[in-house]
C-alpha cells in the first residue's frame, strides 16, 4: 500500500494520531488551517495550469509593472472565484470570506512576483518571446505537482518545483510558526521523501530542497543525504505495520501536541477508544 508523504510527517508528530485517523476512521473537525490550505492548493494548482498561456502571450517588450499588473490581475480574479466556490467550506471553520482573501492575497501576490522576476530575467538574458520563451524558459516553477512510486511505496503533491533544465528542486510552502534554526523535523522528512520521488519520476539527481515559511517571508534550504532517504525508506516501513496493526500507540510525549490537537476527545476517551478498537478486530 502506498503512502502518502503527508502521513510520513503525521507519523512522525504523533504515531497515536496517524492509528485514530486512519485505522479506527476518528475525524478531525474541519480546522481553519485545513480549509486555508486546501483552498491554497487549489488556487495554486490553477496558477500552475495557466502560466504556459500567460508567458506565451508575451509577444514583446515588456515592463515589470506591467507583467506583475497582468498575474496580479489574473491572479486575483482567480482567488475570487476559488474563494466563492469554497464559501461554505469557509463558514463551516467561522472565517469571513473578506478576512480570507485578505490574508491568501499575499502568498498569492508573492508568487506573482516571483514568476514576473523569472521571466523578465530570462527575456532580458536570451531577448525571447512567445511560444519559444514557454519552452525555453528556466526555472521553470511547477505548482501542485502528483508524484508517486511503486518501488518507494510513496506518493505525494509537491507544493514548488522549480526546473534548470535537467535540475528539480523541490519546495515547500508552510504557514505557522518557523524554529529558530533550520527546518521542523516534519518538513525536513516531506522535502527528503519529496526529492526521492522527483529522483524517480524525471531519472535525475535531487540535491536540495527548500522550505519556505510564507508568514515568516523567509526560505530555508535542506540538503539531500543518504541517512534521510535511508530514513525514509524505514518510516514508510513503520507507518505501513502501523495501518496493518490492530495496536494503539502510546500516548505521545509532548503534551502540548494534545492540546492543539483535533482528535484529543476520543484519544483520551478509554471507552470510545476500546469500542472502536473491538470494531476492526
Ligand atoms: S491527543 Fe495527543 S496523544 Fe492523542 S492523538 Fe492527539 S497528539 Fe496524539
Amino acid at each position: 500500500m502506498k503512502i502518502s508523504v503527508t502521513m510520513l510527517s503525521s507519523y512522525l508528530y504523533c504515531p497515536r494520531k496517524l492509528f485514530l485517523q486512519r485505522v479506527l476512521a476518528v475525524e478531525e473537525p474541519p480546522k481553519e488551517s485545513l480549509v486555508l490550505g486546501s483552498l491554497r492548493h487549489e488556487i495554486y494548482d490553477f496558477i500552475n495550469r495557466s502560466e504556459e498561456i500567460i508567458v506565451a502571450s508575451i509577444k514583446e517588450k515588456i515592463s515589470y509593472d506591467e507583467l506583475l499588473t497582468t498575474y496580479k490581475t489574473f491572479y486575483s480574479r482567480i482567488l475570487r472565484e476559488k474563494i466563492i466556490n469554497n464559501k461554505s467550506r469557509i463558514k463551516e471553520v467561522n472565517l469571513d470570506i473578506v478576512d480570507v482573501f485578505k490574508r491568501t492575497w499575499p502568498l498569492i501576490l508573492n508568487e506573482a512576483e516571483i514568476r514576473s522576476k523569472n521571466i523578465l530575467d530570462f527575456i532580458q538574458k536570451y531577448n525571447i518571446y512567445g511560444k519559444e520563451l514557454w519552452e525555453r524558459l528556466t526555472p521553470k516553477i511547477i505548482s501542485e505537482q502528483r508524484v508517486e512510486s511503486d518501488r518507494l511505496q510513496l506518493k505525494g503533491i509537491v507544493d514548488r518545483i522549480e526546473v534548470y533544465e535537467t535540475r528539480y528542486v523541490p519546495i515547500e510552502l508552510k504557514t505557522g510558526r518557523m524554529p529558530k534554526q533550520g527546518v521542523w523535523p516534519g518538513h525536513k522528512i516531506q522535502i527528503a521523501a519529496y526529492a526521492m520521488l522527483l529522483e524517480e519520476t524525471f531519472k535525475t539527481k535531487v540535491k536540495e530542497g527548500f522550505v519556505r515559511y510564507l508568514d515568516a517571508d523567509e526560505t530555508r534550504q535542506i540538503a539531500i543525504n543518504p541517512f534521510m532517504k535511508e530514513e525514509i525508506i524505514n518510516l514508510v516501513k513503520d507507518v505501513q505495520n502501523l495501518l496493518k496493526s490492530q495496536n494503539l500507540p502510546n500516548y505521545c510525549e509532548n503534551k502540548n501536541k494534545c492540546t492543539k490537537c483535533g482528535v484529543r476527545g476520543t484519544c483520551y476517551n478509554e471507552q470510545e477508544v476500546t469500542t472502536l478498537l473491538s470494531e476492526i478486530q
